[in-house]
């Protein structure tokens, strides 16, 4: 008897001490990162203003920071005690709650759904990634697919600077995507995406200063020219870079810039959008008649959504769009 309670008991500890170790860099739930988003915004605040600005009884630089943030978005400001303050000095150690990967680029699983309405980022120590800098192609819906990031002209060799500073979180090579890429954890709480890179010279973990020289512009990976793929990101979502970088002038827009859900993720809907489309790859010996029979629709409808006409011959192997 006294044995099988040592043995129930010894199982117990077992599982309390599995349980306890779990690590939780997989799924930050929506809760704490809300309470470090306002820790985060409490220190950037403090950091972001000078004595001067404070006494204005203005606690943000009207001319450089974005009006559309409203009074009963979740914003914390800063709290005057030294101490706390000096606890969250890099703020993306608690916005991302310490976890950290350098595999996967959105690790968090943090939907835009679950963002915070309203996180204050500093980004005064901007420096524009590349020296050319003209947009080939925006952030946004493309082709039927989303396109994450902001496509800039560059010529190979040339090189990509960090946009902020930060720490180095993946260094890696896809084929079939990103080519070789960097993925940068800034202080500031945002991360960046350099894409399409001809070498990286950097490496995991490295400490980066902003403008620091990090890889060499290429067309490496999913490309059909040399240029550079640069996304930002926050809590593993990327949004569209035109909203904080003045890409005719290579600066940042403002010093501090309110993230909201609202504002600087209205892509959602097309997003959403997106999702609801459906394509079928053209077999041998099909139709639009038979494609439009097998999905329920008309052949009129099939032309409408892929800009066909009824005389139209399909290819094999291609995608036509039904929904
Ligand atoms: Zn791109």
């Amino acid at each position: 008897m006294k044995r099988i309670f040592f043995i129930l008991f010894l199982f117990c500890s077992f599982v309390f001490a599995a349980y306890s170790q779990k690590p939780n860099n997989q799924n930050i739930a929506s809760d704490s990162v809300k309470k470090y988003i306002a820790y985060a915004t409490t220190v950037t605040c403090k950091k972001s203003l000078s004595g001067a600005v404070v006494e204005e009884a203005n606690p943000i630089d009207a001319k450089k920071v974005q009006h559309s943030v409203k009074q009963d978005d979740n914003i914390v400001f800063f709290d005057e005690s030294k101490d706390e303050l000096e606890d969250y000095d890099v703020p993306s150690d608690k916005l991302y709650n310490f976890s950290w990967s350098s595999e996967f680029l959105n690790p968090y699983k943090v939907s835009i759904n679950d963002l915070p309405d309203s996180t204050l980022v500093d980004c005064r120590n901007f420096v524009f990634p590349v020296n050319t800098g003209s947009i080939t192609s925006p952030f946004g819906t493309r082709h039927g697919r989303f396109h994450y990031g902001t496509d800039i002209a560059l010529h190979i060799g040339d090189t990509v600077k960090a946009a902020f500073d930060g720490t180095v979180r993946i260094v890696d090579y896809e084929p079939r995507g990103y080519g070789n890429y960097i993925v940068i954890r800034h202080n500031n709480g945002l991360e960046s995406v350099y894409a399409h890179l001809s070498k990286s010279l950097v490496e995991n973990n490295q400490t980066i200063k902003s403008g620091e020289i990090i890889g060499l512009g290429g067309t490496s990976g999913r490309s059909t020219g040399p240029h550079l793929h640069f996304e930002l990101r926050f809590l593993g979502n990327a949004f569209n870079t035109d909203k904080i970088v003045d890409y005719d002038n290579h600066k940042i827009r403002y010093d501090t810039y309110f993230i909201t859900k609202k504002e600087t993720y209205r892509h959602k809907s097309d997003l959403e959008r997106l999702k609801q489309l459906r394509y079928h790859r053209i077999g041998r010996g099909e139709t639009l008649s038979t494609i439009a029979r097998r999905y329920g629709t008309t052949v009129a409808n099939l032309c409408q959504l892929n800009h066909l006409n009824k005389g139209t011959t399909l290819k094999i192997g291609r995608s036509i769009r039904y929904r």
